[in-house]
């Protein structure tokens, strides 16, 4: 079997299913023995690729080159290119060089692009449940929200939601767990957290303003000179790797472990039109290059956070820990965040519960094995 009929076999079933709507569990479409049967006979399956070259657009929500998210895009381009031996190319669109910034949804939605890397909780706007897809605080870490979406029925999910969009979205990496934020002086206890103003966005900023902090939201541009002038007293960002270049730790160098998100998922999603259109061929192409992604640019946060924590301290940079008060304080409020938004959202309500389930027997097994082994290695 060679590569492009093995990376056509392979994926045909789970992209059949998920764009016929049907409710098979995703852990049903990735079944070996529902492979071969399905699609045998259509003629899409005829490599429809030779001599013709397809172009795709794809705008980010970061800078050209940005670290991490925007360089494991690049490479995403490239491995489509490299694997669909130049027959699929797609063209790379860094934040505002085509659209803005967080205008990237509604340019793929309507058309006007093919695809967007970004991440789904900017878009909690449209439907709160979308912040949902990029974990919770005190949820998912991303190993865990990885088995959720693939094997747990969070990925259905997601697509029939963003279906009502035209969209139809690929997991495209994850920070990791991230940092709780840089604080100009140190917080002793839940007092202390009253009336500061934090540089804190998407469901961490709700929890947080339920605590008693002010979140801002400001431009990543912007942040280091408000927190330099004491505009803002804390911020957070995403962990040691992307924080250290932001230089924070000049300003506010008391830097706090983190609950607000511990796996925070971005996405490769394409116009759902643009997607259906090409080959199976392509399409399997961009289901394996976007699971590559997803993979390798969680290892390479992991990788980069510890280079930078150990430049980091050897500044002598203070890694603290938030106190016992604010931690019962963050899930009491989070818990009241979570009964808001079901009542208000049907949507919300049906995504929580089916992460919810997913968690409580995930907190199960880790509590037996990896929390068992963290703690004596
Ligand atoms: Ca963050």
């Amino acid at each position: 079997m060679n590569r492009r009929n093995f990376l056509t076999t392979a994926t045909a079933a789970s992209i059949a299913a998920a764009l016929s709507g049907c409710n098979e569990s995703n852990r049903q479409a990735i079944d070996d023995s529902k492979r071969h049967e399905l699609k045998s006979a259509d003629p899409k399956r005829v490599n429809i690729n030779k001599n013709r070259k397809t172009v795709l657009k794809l705008a980010t929500s970061w800078p050209a080159h940005f670290p991490i998210m925007g360089t494991g895009v690049e490479k995403f381009v490239q491995r489509v290119k490299d694997i669909s031996s130049g027959s699929l190319e797609i063209k790379l669109y860094p934040k505002n060089t085509l659209v803005p910034a967080l205008a990237v949804f509604d340019a793929c939605s309507s058309g006007q692009i093919d695809a967007f890397h970004s991440g789904p909780y900017y878009w909690k706007g449209k439907n709160s449940a979308f912040a949902l897809y990029s974990g919770t605080p005190f949820g998912f870490t991303a190993e865990e929200i990885n088995s959720w979406m693939l094997f747990g029925g969070g990925l259905e999910l997601w697509r029939e939601q963003y279906a009502k969009y035209n969209l139809y979205p690929f997991m495209g990496g994850n920070t990791n767990i991230q940092m709780g934020g840089w604080f100009r002086k140190p917080i002793n206890s839940l007092e202390d957290m009253k009336g500061l103003k934090m540089r804190m966005p998407g469901l961490g900023g709700e929890v947080f303003s339920k605590m008693g902090v002010n979140p801002i939201l400001l431009p990543a541009g912007e942040i280091y000179t408000a927190l330099e002038r004491g505009v803002i007293d804390a911020t957070e960002w995403v962990g040691p790797a992307l924080d250290i270049k932001m230089g924070f730790y000049k300003v506010a160098p008391y830097y706090y472990s983190g609950w607000h998100e511990p796996g925070s998922i971005l996405e490769v999603t394409f116009n759902k039109y643009s997607f259906e259109k090409l080959s199976f061929e392509h399409q399997a192409i961009i289901e394996v290059a976007s699971s590559e992604m997803n993979s390798n640019m969680t290892s390479e946060f992991h990788a980069e956070n510890i280079y930078a924590l150990k430049k980091l301290k050897e500044l002598d940079i203070q890694i603290l820990q938030y106190p016992k008060d604010v931690i019962n304080e963050g899930k009491k409020a989070l818990n009241e965040v979570i009964q808001e938004l079901s009542a208000k959202n049907s949507d919300f309500e049906k995504v929580y519960a089916s992460m919810e389930a997913h968690l409580k027997l995930s907190k199960e097994w880790s509590d037996v094995s990896l929390n068992y082994f963290l703690n004596e290695r």
